[in-house]
């Protein structure tokens, strides 16, 4: 069984005028879910075609087209909610949610209101070693992208581009569990980790394919706690919510500065109104959109044209059987296989894709310390460096473990291996076949370093006298001899020799 133990994190606390405040958030993320189709018709989900050209009848809602369930979307959500330890719902619904906009041709977007496809789950949201919040899935349900109105093309007129209009997205809502800005985008980036293990969304936030509307209010210390044991949201202040965020960056600062606004109004005797609002990242301040006046009526009801949406234990059993191995489990299982820290075991998991690369190196190299130490220090760095990602690493894991392979065996030092390293990172080649053809070996045999330290020795007296009275001056001779050596001296053999010879 997993150790998955852990300390929950202290909140945030603002301090105002009249005492202490903490902050409460709930979120709601858009995920696209990756699928070659959309969610009720066959036309392309490719991202950046040419505009209007990935459009069916279906989603241009032509008079009598109706929609058919794709069901590769609905196992990718499946999956999804599996992944989150949450309650699948064999039976489900879709709903209408009516509003006019010029980017919805349907007038409405079928999406699923009262009985979505997945229930309460979970996400362990890590702050620090051993400290971590556990944040409450309320439910995911699966709905229709909206098309893309595109008003800065034309001073007069405004364009539309339907292609995102029936994507499938999948909504998934956090109970308000969230305590304050890093762990706001620290839920964002382990939610983002989790769907791209599963491969059921890609995260591309740039893209918009991951984007979130944050709840945000403020309480004095003690309330939440008494929400939590209660469910009883009276305990808690009045939220707004922040549109369409898709940079953890701008969430932070937009909860930020959300909360010291919702402050200032109630230490003024205020009431905070319940809002949606938009943040503006040049300004980096909130503004209002609509009030809840003037929220929309939404005139939910189930959709006619689908019936609702029945699966079976078995289907939902089998996709479980085929999850892949999860970001908190590997990384767990790193620390103990490996003898990883914490951190290490963080920064490999981070990506699937990193933790395969490590794994192989580990593997081949036959040492998960060092593997470890030379992905994320050399490999990892080196890679930033040319803005690459580990897909693209021009040194193979097996390349990688070759240079391992040789520091292990004493063949070359540490110092030397980076050379290497280097060599095969530009060059390319046998990490091996380098090290014989360029002479790069490590020089063990005492007898050729006894003769480098004498000769140092020799032509250097008045550094000899001082290093008799000073042992500290012996590092001197240890550097000169791997000078002379070319940095291929056994360093260790090396300080022994020079000790002895130098009589310290
Ligand atoms: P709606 O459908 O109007 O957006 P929901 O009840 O579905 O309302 O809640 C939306 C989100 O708001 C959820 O993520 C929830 O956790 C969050 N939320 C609810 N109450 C609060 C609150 N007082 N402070 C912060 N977030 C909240
Ligand atoms: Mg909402």
């Amino acid at each position: 069984m997993l150790d998955l133990s852990f300390e929950s994190p202290e909140p945030k606390r603002i301090s105002g005028a009249t005492g202490d405040w903490e902050l409460v958030i709930g979120m709601e993320i858009h995920a696209q879910i990756s699928s070659q189709a959309k969610l009720f018709s066959g036309a392309s989900t490719a991202f950046g075609a040419e505009p209007n050209s990935n459009v069916s009848f279906v989603d241009a809602a032509m008079p009598g087209m109706l929609p058919v369930v794709n069901e590769f979307c609905i196992e990718q959500a499946v999956r999804t909610g599996l992944g989150l330890k949450a309650q699948i719902n064999l039976v489900s619904a879709f709903d209408r949610k009516n509003y006019f906009y010029p980017d919805l041709p349907q007038g409405y977007q079928i999406s699923q209101l009262y009985h979505p496809l997945v229930g309460e789950g979970e996400v362990l949201v890590e702050m620090g070693p051993g400290v971590a919040r556990l944040v409450r899935i309320e439910r995911i349900h699966v709905e229709q992208d909206a098309g893309k109105s595109i008003h800065d093309m034309d001073p007069n007129m405004s364009f539309v581009d339907l292609n995102r209009t029936g994507v499938a997205l999948m909504e998934i809502v956090s109970r308000p569990d969230i305590r304050g800005p890093e762990e706001a985008a620290a839920y964002v980036g382990k939610l983002r980790q989790i769907l791209r293990y599963l491969g059921t969304c890609d995260g591309n936030m740039q893209n918009g394919n991951l984007r979130a509307d944050v709840n945000v209010s403020v309480c004095r210390p003690g309330q939440y706690e008494k929400y939590q044991d209660s469910q009883d949201f009276s305990h808690l202040g009045t939220r707004c919510e922040i549109k369409n965020m898709n940079s953890m960056r701008f969430i932070q600062a937009a909860i930020e500065y959300e909360a010291r606004r919702q402050i200032g109004i109630l230490e003024d005797g205020g009431a905070v109104g319940q809002e949606t609002r938009l943040f503006d990242p040049d300004k980096g301040e909130t503004r209002s959109m609509r009030s809840k006046e003037e929220a929309h009526d939404y005139r939910y009801f189930p959709c006619p044209d689908l019936l609702p949406l029945e699966i079976e234990q078995a289907w939902v059993d089998d996709i479980a059987a085929s999850l892949p191995e999860l970001p908190d489990e590997k990384k767990a299982r790193f620390m103990t296989d490996f003898g990883l820290t914490d951190y290490d075991a963080s920064v490999l998991t981070a990506d699937v894709a990193n933790a395969a690369y490590f794994e192989a190196v580990a593997a081949e190299a036959g040492d998960g310390k060092l593997a470890a130490n030379w992905v994320i220090n050399e490999l990892f760095g080196r890679l930033k460096k040319d803005a690459r990602e580990i897909t693209e690493s021009p040194v193979s894991a097996g390349q990688l473990a070759g240079v391992i392979r040789l520091i292990k065996a004493g063949d070359i030092s540490g110092k030397i291996a980076k050379d290497l390293f280097e060599i095969v990172y530009t060059e390319g080649g046998d990490p091996a076949e380098i090290v014989e053809v360029r002479g790069m070996k490590q020089v063990t045999d005492t007898g050729a370093i006894e003769k480098a330290v004498d000769e140092i020795i020799a032509a250097n007296p008045a550094q000899v006298e001082k290093a008799k009275q000073n042992p500290k001056l012996a590092g001197w001779f240890v550097g000169q001899v791997m000078k002379a050596t070319g940095g291929k001296a056994n360093p260790k053999a090396v300080n022994e020799i020079v000790a002895v010879k130098l009589g310290l």
